[in-house]
């Protein structure tokens, strides 16, 4: 996979990028990550990216041409056109389920605004998706380009080792993850629970799925009502309930 990101702070991304999974990941030749500053592009005298607004207001607006001439000229040595993601706070909610698309991509090319936002133009006739990384607003996109970068490359065959496998992961199956303990089986009077001491494999994977459940239950319901539960399932949740009921 290969992933551009343009950006007028191309100084923000060596410590994240340097370091840890994504840094191994570069290394084995798994990903490459390019970091553009667009401002090279800019087709005027001082280097300048971005204007007043039409019909005036605060801020400042990122102008069409660098960030269009950037992106063309990134494409033009590539065949097949990559997704094109716009960072934005007005753009679909980034998911999990969105990182496990964006991971299926040779070539994926990320777009940091700053200031007030981008030109309209921008957004019509050059991008392929927008992407919020949440109801917040941001200083600009690098931070958001760090998320999807992360959280796809994760993704990417050969990146996680057994120890840090993805697959049950939360949202991957649609629930949040379960509980983990380590060493000690007894902290400080805290134990751990017996059936995961037991060696039992059955036993800790169902104790496992049915508290990934218990969790999700409690955390994030919204979750559940977009399952096909199982009958296992509806019957977990149903204790769940008549347990809360014993307590009251
Ligand atoms: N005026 C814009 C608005 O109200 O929608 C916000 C502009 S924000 C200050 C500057 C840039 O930060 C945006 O163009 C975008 O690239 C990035 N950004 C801010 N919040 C974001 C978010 N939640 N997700 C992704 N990118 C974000």
């Amino acid at each position: 996979m290969k992933i551009d990101i343009l950006t007028l702070f191309p100084e923000m991304f060596p410590g994240v990028f340097g370091s840890s999974i994504l840094k191994h990941a570069q290394e084995k030749e798994l990903v490459t990550i390019n970091v553009v500053d667009f401002r090279e592009f800019a087709d005027n005298k001082h280097n300048k990216v971005d204007d007043y607004p039409y019909g005036g207001g605060a801020g400042m607006v990122l102008r069409p041409q660098p960030i269009f001439d950037a992106v063309e000229e990134i494409t033009s040595q590539t065949e097949k056109k990559p997704r094109i993601v716009l960072l934005c706070p007005q753009g679909e909610t980034y998911s999990q389920q969105k990182a496990e698309e964006l991971a299926k991509e040779e070539h994926l090319i990320f777009l940091c605004g700053h200031y007030e936002g981008y030109d309209e133009r921008i957004r019509e006739h050059l991008v392929t998706d927008e992407l919020s990384i949440g109801d917040y607003v941001l200083t600009g996109g690098e931070v958001g380009a760090m998320v999807l970068t992360d959280s796809i490359v994760r993704l990417l065959p050969g990146v996680l080792g057994n120890a840090e496998s993805a697959v049950t992961d939360s949202f991957s199956t649609g629930l949040l993850e379960h509980p983990h303990y380590t060493r000690p089986a007894d902290f400080r009077g805290l134990k751990v629970p017996d059936v995961l001491l037991s060696g039992h494999h059955v036993n800790i994977e169902n104790w496992r799925a049915k508290e990934a459940l218990r969790r999700t239950w409690q955390r994030r319901p919204d979750l559940l009502r977009e399952r096909t539960l199982t009958e296992q399932e509806k019957a977990w949740l149903h204790q769940f309930e008549e347990d809360i009921k014993k307590d009251l």
